[in-house]
C-alpha cells in the first residue's frame, strides 16, 4: 500500500486489446497493419483523458514491431518493443505542441525527419496539435504533404475545429469516444482487483460517472480515494465525503416527502443538506437528475438508460413505481423552471424552499385536475 502507484500511469495500455471503450479505433487500426494498409497521417481527435496518446504509443510500437503477433498486436519482447517500453527508441518521437509550438520547434523536426532511419519506420507523435502557431503549422505542412516512406505523422488534438483544413485533408481522421461509464467501472473494478484493493460497485460507478467519460480522471480520483481510505475499503460513504457529492439517500427521501405532500419534512432536509455545506442550485440540479432516473425507470425501452449499480437500480425501480407518469413530469418541469432562475433570484434559499412547496403540492394539483375534468364529462 505505500508504494501505491498512480494508475493512470500503471495502468497504461501497453497493446490494442487492453484500450477502454475505443473499439472501433483499435480493430480498425489492427486492420489497417494486417493489410498493410497504413496510412502516413493520422489524426487521433477527442475529449481529453479517452486514449488518444495511449493509442498513438501503441500504433508507434506496433508499426515497429519486429515480431508482430497472429492477433496484430506489438509483442513487447523483440528489441524495438523493448527499447520503446523503456522510452529509449530512436524510431518513436514525441512533441507536446502545447509546450513546444514555435516554428522552430516544428522546423527541427522536419530536420529529423529527413534522416532515414536503420530499419522499421520513423514515427512522430505530436500532441494537441491544435496549439502549434501558424508559422509552426505552415512549417510543417510541406513535410506532411511529401513525407518520406519511412515517417509516420500521429498527430491528436482535442480541438479539431483549430486545425487547418489542409492539415485535415492530410490525414486519415479517427474520432475517439467519451468512455461509457460501464466501460470505466468495469476497468476500475479490474485494477481494484489487481491491486487487492477492496471496493463497493457502488463508489466505483459515482467515480466513473464524475469523470465524465475521461478514464484518465476515473483514475486520479480512484487513486485519491484509495489514498483517502487509507488502505481500507473504498465505499460509497468515503467516496461521496471525498468528491463533496450529496448522498443519493436524500434524493429518495425528498422525492418520498414530496410524495407524501410533507413540505415541513421537505424544508427541514433541504435546511440539513445546506448545513451540510451544500449548496441550493446542485441539489436541485441533482433532484432533477433524480426524477429523470425514476422517468426512465418506467418503460422497459428506456430502463438501460438509468446507470446505476443493481442493487440501487431496485431502488429505483419501487420509488418509481410509487410516481406516477404526471408527477414526474410535472416536478421536472418545477425544477427546470427553478434552475433557469436561479442565478436570478436575490434570495436564493426562499428561491428553493419555494420550489419545495410546489412540488409538494404536485399530487393534489393533478387529483384537482382530474376531479375538474372528471365534472366537465358529468355536465
Ligand atoms: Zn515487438
Amino acid at each position: 500500500m505505500e508504494n501505491f502507484v498512480v494508475s493512470a500511469r500503471k495502468y497504461r495500455p501497453s497493446d490494442f486489446a487492453s484500450v477502454v471503450g475505443q473499439s472501433h479505433i483499435t480493430t480498425t487500426l489492427k486492420n489497417a497493419i494486417k493489410n498493410n494498409h497504413l496510412a502516413q497521417a493520422f489524426l487521433f481527435c477527442g475529449p481529453r483523458g479517452v486514449g488518444k496518446t495511449t493509442c498513438a504509443r501503441i500504433l508507434a510500437k506496433t508499426i515497429n514491431c519486429q515480431n508482430i503477433t497472429t492477433d496484430f498486436e506489438a509483442c513487447n519482447e523483440c528489441d524495438s518493443c523493448k527499447s520503446f517500453n523503456n522510452s529509449g527508441s530512436f524510431n518513436i518521437h514525441e512533441l507536446d505542441a502545447a509546450s513546444n509550438n514555435s516554428v522552430d520547434d516544428i522546423r527541427n523536426l522536419v530536420e529529423q525527419v529527413r534522416y532515414a532511419p536503420q530499419s522499421g519506420k520513423k514515427i512522430y507523435i505530436i500532441d494537441e496539435v491544435h496549439m502549434l502557431s501558424n508559422q509552426a503549422f505552415n512549417a510543417f505542412l510541406k513535410t506532411l504533404e511529401e513525407p518520406p516512406k519511412y515517417a509516420i505523422f500521429i498527430l491528436a488534438t482535442t480541438e479539431k475545429h483549430k486545425i487547418i483544413p489542409t492539415i485535415l485533408s492530410r490525414c486519415q481522421i479517427f474520432d475517439f469516444n467519451r468512455i461509457q461509464v460501464n466501460d470505466i467501472t468495469s476497468h476500475l473494478q479490474y485494477i481494484a482487483e489487481k491491486e487487492q484493493i477492496e471496493a463497493e460497485a457502488e463508489a466505483l460507478r459515482l467515480i466513473s460517472t464524475k469523470a465524465d467519460g475521461a478514464l484518465r480522471d476515473a483514475l486520479s480520483i480512484f487513486d485519491l480515494i484509495v489514498t483517502y481510505s487509507a488502505g481500507s475499503k473504498v465505499t460509497y460513504q468515503n467516496t461521496i465525503e471525498n468528491l463533496h457529492i450529496l448522498d443519493y439517500d436524500y434524493y429518495f427521501k425528498m422525492t418520498d416527502f414530496l410524495l407524501e405532500e410533507k413540505l415541513s419534512d421537505a424544508l427541514l432536509t433541504f435546511d440539513e443538506i445546506l448545513k451540510k455545506g451544500f449548496d441550493g442550485h446542485n441539489f436541485i440540479l441533482g433532484l432533477s437528475e433524480h426524477f429523470r432516473d425514476l422517468l426512465v425507470c418506467k418503460d422497459t425501452n428506456t430502463i438501460k438508460l438509468l446507470q446505476v449499480s443493481e442493487g440501487v437500480a431496485d431502488r429505483y425501480k419501487s420509488q418509481s413505481s410509487r410516481c406516477s407518469e404526471a408527477f414526474l413530469l410535472t416536478a421536472l418541469n418545477i425544477c427546470n423552471q427553478a434552475d433557469i432562475q436561479y442565478k436570478a433570484s436575490k434570495n436564493q434559499r426562499l428561491h428553493i424552499e419555494l420550489t419545495l412547496m410546489k412540488l409538494a403540492k404536485i399530487k393534489s394539483a393533478l387529483s384537482l385536475g382530474h376531479l375538474a375534468e372528471e365534472l366537465k364529462k358529468k355536465d
